[in-house]
Protein backbone atom coordinates (compact mmCIF):
# COMPACT_ATOMS: atom_id res chain seq x y z
CA UNK A 1 0.00 0.00 0.00
CA UNK A 2 1.44 3.79 -1.18
CA UNK A 3 0.97 5.58 2.03
CA UNK A 4 -0.65 9.34 1.00
CA UNK A 5 1.61 12.24 1.07
CA UNK A 6 1.82 14.63 3.96
CA UNK A 7 2.53 18.43 4.05
CA UNK A 8 2.91 19.91 7.76
CA UNK A 9 3.24 23.91 8.18
CA UNK A 10 5.21 24.47 11.36
CA UNK A 11 4.85 28.07 11.54
CA UNK A 12 6.96 28.37 14.67
CA UNK A 13 6.66 31.63 16.32
CA UNK A 14 5.21 33.45 13.76
CA UNK A 15 1.69 34.85 12.44
CA UNK A 16 -0.40 36.65 15.19
CA UNK A 17 -4.03 35.25 15.09
CA UNK A 18 -5.15 38.02 12.49
CA UNK A 19 -2.19 36.70 10.51
CA UNK A 20 -3.23 33.51 11.35
CA UNK A 21 -6.46 33.58 9.92
CA UNK A 22 -5.69 35.52 6.34
CA UNK A 23 -3.30 32.71 5.95
CA UNK A 24 -5.59 30.17 6.73
CA UNK A 25 -8.40 31.31 4.84
CA UNK A 26 -5.99 32.11 2.15
CA UNK A 27 -5.45 28.81 1.70
CA UNK A 28 -8.96 27.74 1.70
CA UNK A 29 -9.41 29.69 -1.46
CA UNK A 30 -6.54 27.52 -3.21
CA UNK A 31 -7.87 24.56 -1.84
CA UNK A 32 -11.75 25.54 -3.25
CA UNK A 33 -10.59 26.16 -6.45
CA UNK A 34 -8.17 23.04 -7.07
CA UNK A 35 -8.23 20.09 -4.08
CA UNK A 36 -5.27 18.09 -3.75
CA UNK A 37 -6.79 14.99 -3.28
CA UNK A 38 -3.10 13.54 -3.23
CA UNK A 39 -2.03 15.00 -0.32
CA UNK A 40 -2.84 15.47 3.64
CA UNK A 41 -2.05 18.67 4.83
CA UNK A 42 -1.28 19.54 8.36
CA UNK A 43 -0.93 24.00 9.84
CA UNK A 44 0.77 23.87 12.88
CA UNK A 45 -0.07 27.56 14.44
CA UNK A 46 1.04 28.88 17.86
CA UNK A 47 -0.81 28.01 20.29
CA UNK A 48 -2.41 31.24 21.03
CA UNK A 49 -3.82 31.07 16.89
CA UNK A 50 -5.24 27.53 17.14
CA UNK A 51 -8.38 28.50 18.51
CA UNK A 52 -9.24 30.40 15.63
CA UNK A 53 -7.65 28.48 12.71
CA UNK A 54 -9.62 25.80 14.10
CA UNK A 55 -12.79 27.85 14.06
CA UNK A 56 -11.99 28.68 10.16
CA UNK A 57 -10.88 25.80 9.19
CA UNK A 58 -14.62 23.79 10.24
CA UNK A 59 -16.50 26.75 9.25
CA UNK A 60 -15.40 27.31 5.69
CA UNK A 61 -14.82 23.58 5.62
CA UNK A 62 -10.84 23.71 4.43
CA UNK A 63 -9.30 20.14 3.82
CA UNK A 64 -6.65 20.67 6.21
CA UNK A 65 -5.97 19.41 9.99
CA UNK A 66 -4.41 21.15 12.46
CA UNK A 67 -1.35 20.20 14.25
CA UNK A 68 0.25 21.88 17.54
CA UNK A 69 4.24 22.71 17.38
CA UNK A 70 4.89 21.31 21.33
CA UNK A 71 2.73 19.69 24.34
CA UNK A 72 3.92 19.59 27.55
CA UNK A 73 4.68 15.80 28.90
CA UNK A 74 2.65 16.11 31.85
CA UNK A 75 -1.33 15.32 31.56
CA UNK A 76 -2.66 18.63 34.33
CA UNK A 77 -0.99 20.34 37.19
CA UNK A 78 1.52 22.97 38.73
CA UNK A 79 3.41 23.28 35.11
CA UNK A 80 3.35 27.32 34.18
CA UNK A 81 3.63 28.12 30.77
CA UNK A 82 2.70 24.45 29.51
CA UNK A 83 -0.14 23.78 27.60
CA UNK A 84 -1.67 19.92 27.50
CA UNK A 85 -2.33 17.72 25.22
CA UNK A 86 -6.22 17.49 26.17
CA UNK A 87 -6.53 20.97 25.89
CA UNK A 88 -4.95 20.88 22.12
CA UNK A 89 -7.68 17.51 21.23
CA UNK A 90 -10.15 19.78 22.96
CA UNK A 91 -9.48 22.72 20.31
CA UNK A 92 -9.60 20.24 17.56
CA UNK A 93 -5.85 19.87 17.30
CA UNK A 94 -4.80 15.99 15.43
CA UNK A 95 -1.61 16.20 15.81
CA UNK A 96 1.45 17.30 17.54
CA UNK A 97 5.40 18.16 16.48
CA UNK A 98 7.96 16.50 18.93
CA UNK A 99 11.17 16.58 19.51
CA UNK A 100 12.12 19.51 16.35
CA UNK A 101 16.21 20.53 16.82
CA UNK A 102 14.43 23.84 18.30
CA UNK A 103 12.88 22.43 21.09
CA UNK A 104 15.58 20.12 22.14
CA UNK A 105 18.36 23.22 21.24
CA UNK A 106 17.13 25.95 22.99
CA UNK A 107 14.56 24.80 25.21
CA UNK A 108 16.43 21.76 26.80
CA UNK A 109 14.17 18.92 25.65
CA UNK A 110 16.05 15.83 26.09
CA UNK A 111 15.50 12.57 24.83
CA UNK A 112 13.77 11.52 27.86
CA UNK A 113 11.32 14.87 27.60
CA UNK A 114 10.98 13.77 24.13
CA UNK A 115 9.78 9.63 24.68
CA UNK A 116 7.65 10.97 27.88
CA UNK A 117 5.72 13.26 25.40
CA UNK A 118 5.16 10.85 22.39
CA UNK A 119 3.82 8.74 25.02
CA UNK A 120 1.40 11.45 26.05
CA UNK A 121 0.32 12.71 23.07
CA UNK A 122 -0.39 9.20 21.80
CA UNK A 123 -2.32 8.23 24.89
CA UNK A 124 -4.51 10.88 24.49
CA UNK A 125 -5.17 9.13 20.52
CA UNK A 126 -3.22 12.09 19.12
CA UNK A 127 -0.90 11.95 16.01
CA UNK A 128 2.80 12.34 16.84
CA UNK A 129 4.90 13.68 14.37
CA UNK A 130 8.68 13.13 15.86
CA UNK A 131 11.19 14.56 14.81
CA UNK A 132 14.92 13.68 14.07
CA UNK A 133 18.21 14.96 12.65
CA UNK A 134 21.89 15.24 12.90
CA UNK A 135 23.59 18.05 13.13
CA UNK A 136 26.62 19.04 10.51
CA UNK A 137 29.33 17.93 12.53
CA UNK A 138 27.66 14.42 13.19
CA UNK A 139 27.43 14.00 9.44
CA UNK A 140 30.70 14.98 8.74
CA UNK A 141 31.74 12.12 10.46
CA UNK A 142 29.31 10.24 8.44
CA UNK A 143 27.71 8.49 11.69
CA UNK A 144 24.55 10.39 10.48
CA UNK A 145 22.28 7.21 10.09
CA UNK A 146 23.94 5.26 13.56
CA UNK A 147 22.97 8.62 15.12
CA UNK A 148 19.30 9.25 14.16
CA UNK A 149 18.36 5.48 15.07
CA UNK A 150 19.72 6.08 18.77
CA UNK A 151 17.67 9.47 19.01
CA UNK A 152 14.65 7.40 17.64
CA UNK A 153 15.56 4.53 19.80
CA UNK A 154 15.67 6.70 22.98
CA UNK A 155 12.15 8.57 22.03
CA UNK A 156 9.74 5.01 21.10
CA UNK A 157 11.83 3.86 24.32
CA UNK A 158 8.63 2.26 26.43
CA UNK A 159 6.23 3.18 23.41
CA UNK A 160 3.17 0.81 23.84
CA UNK A 161 3.02 -0.96 20.12
CA UNK A 162 -0.76 -0.39 19.91
CA UNK A 163 -0.09 3.01 19.47
CA UNK A 164 2.19 2.67 16.49
CA UNK A 165 -0.29 3.95 13.67
CA UNK A 166 -0.48 7.13 15.71
CA UNK A 167 3.44 7.78 14.38
CA UNK A 168 5.05 9.77 11.86
CA UNK A 169 8.89 10.28 11.94
CA UNK A 170 10.54 13.30 10.29
CA UNK A 171 13.66 13.44 9.45
CA UNK A 172 14.89 17.11 9.76
CA UNK A 173 19.05 17.71 9.54
CA UNK A 174 19.49 20.33 11.89
CA UNK A 175 22.62 21.92 9.02
CA UNK A 176 19.50 22.05 6.51
CA UNK A 177 16.95 23.82 9.11
CA UNK A 178 16.32 27.43 8.14
CA UNK A 179 19.68 27.69 6.27
CA UNK A 180 18.33 27.66 2.24
CA UNK A 181 21.10 24.26 2.38
CA UNK A 182 18.48 21.19 1.39
CA UNK A 183 19.81 17.85 1.87
CA UNK A 184 20.28 16.23 -1.90
CA UNK A 185 18.21 13.84 -3.02
CA UNK A 186 20.49 10.97 -2.78
CA UNK A 187 21.08 12.40 1.16
CA UNK A 188 17.14 11.97 1.52
CA UNK A 189 16.91 8.59 -0.23
CA UNK A 190 19.74 7.43 2.05
CA UNK A 191 17.89 7.96 5.43
CA UNK A 192 14.92 6.95 3.62
CA UNK A 193 15.65 3.40 3.32
CA UNK A 194 17.26 3.71 6.57
CA UNK A 195 14.15 4.78 8.46
CA UNK A 196 12.14 2.35 6.65
CA UNK A 197 14.43 -0.46 7.97
CA UNK A 198 14.57 0.76 10.85
CA UNK A 199 10.63 0.80 11.01
CA UNK A 200 10.43 -2.94 9.56
CA UNK A 201 12.10 -4.14 12.43
CA UNK A 202 9.53 -2.94 14.38
CA UNK A 203 6.61 -4.18 12.36
CA UNK A 204 6.14 -0.29 11.89
CA UNK A 205 6.44 -0.29 8.17
CA UNK A 206 3.14 1.52 7.49
CA UNK A 207 4.35 4.71 8.53
CA UNK A 208 5.30 8.11 7.24
CA UNK A 209 8.53 9.42 7.04
CA UNK A 210 8.95 12.96 6.22
CA UNK A 211 11.88 15.26 5.05
CA UNK A 212 12.45 18.89 6.50
CA UNK A 213 14.99 21.66 5.77
CA UNK A 214 14.62 24.40 3.31
CA UNK A 215 12.24 22.78 0.99
CA UNK A 216 10.51 24.88 -1.32
CA UNK A 217 8.23 24.04 -4.44
CA UNK A 218 11.16 23.90 -6.72
CA UNK A 219 13.12 21.43 -4.39
CA UNK A 220 10.38 19.14 -3.48
CA UNK A 221 9.21 17.33 -6.78
CA UNK A 222 12.92 16.00 -6.55
CA UNK A 223 12.82 14.67 -3.21
CA UNK A 224 9.46 13.01 -3.36
CA UNK A 225 10.72 10.99 -6.41
CA UNK A 226 13.97 10.86 -6.23
CA UNK A 227 14.91 10.96 -2.44
CA UNK A 228 11.77 8.84 -1.82
CA UNK A 229 10.33 11.39 1.11
CA UNK A 230 6.91 10.78 2.27
CA UNK A 231 5.82 14.53 2.11
CA UNK A 232 7.86 17.65 4.47
CA UNK A 233 7.95 19.22 7.21
CA UNK A 234 8.35 23.08 6.33
CA UNK A 235 9.02 25.98 8.29
CA UNK A 236 10.02 29.33 6.19
CA UNK A 237 8.04 28.29 3.18
CA UNK A 238 4.41 27.32 5.23
CA UNK A 239 4.74 31.14 6.01
CA UNK A 240 3.30 32.48 2.64
CA UNK A 241 0.36 30.63 0.74
CA UNK A 242 2.06 30.68 -2.48
CA UNK A 243 5.37 28.92 -1.37
CA UNK A 244 3.26 26.79 0.94
CA UNK A 245 0.67 25.83 -1.96
CA UNK A 246 3.59 25.22 -4.43
CA UNK A 247 5.46 22.45 -2.48
CA UNK A 248 1.66 20.86 -1.52
CA UNK A 249 1.56 21.18 -5.74
CA UNK A 250 4.36 19.58 -6.39
CA UNK A 251 3.81 16.69 -4.04
CA UNK A 252 0.25 16.40 -5.67
CA UNK A 253 1.68 15.82 -9.04
CA UNK A 254 4.01 13.45 -8.10
CA UNK A 255 1.31 11.11 -6.14
CA UNK A 256 -0.79 11.35 -9.34
CA UNK A 257 1.25 10.52 -11.82
CA UNK A 258 2.54 8.00 -9.91
CA UNK A 259 -0.95 6.26 -9.78
C1 LIG B 1 11.54 23.18 10.38
O1 LIG B 1 11.86 24.00 11.21
O2 LIG B 1 10.93 22.16 10.71
C2 LIG B 1 11.93 23.42 9.00
C3 LIG B 1 11.98 22.40 8.19
O3 LIG B 1 12.22 24.71 8.65
P1 LIG B 1 12.59 25.25 7.18
O4 LIG B 1 11.60 24.66 6.21
O5 LIG B 1 12.48 26.73 7.28
O6 LIG B 1 13.99 24.78 6.89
Amino acid sequence: MTLKPLVVGNWKMNHDYVEALHLTQQIGVVLKNKAREHVDIVVAPPFVDIRSVGSIIESERIPISLGAQNASMYDSGAHTGEVSVSMLKRLGVKSVIVGHSERRSIYGQTDEIVAATVQTVARNGLEVILCCGEGSEVRESGAHLEFVRGQLERALLGFDKKNHSLITLAYEPIWAIGTGETASSEQVAEMMSYLQAFLGERGMSETRVLYGGSVNGENAGALVTDGRAGGFLVGGASLKVESFMAIIEAVDDCYSRSR
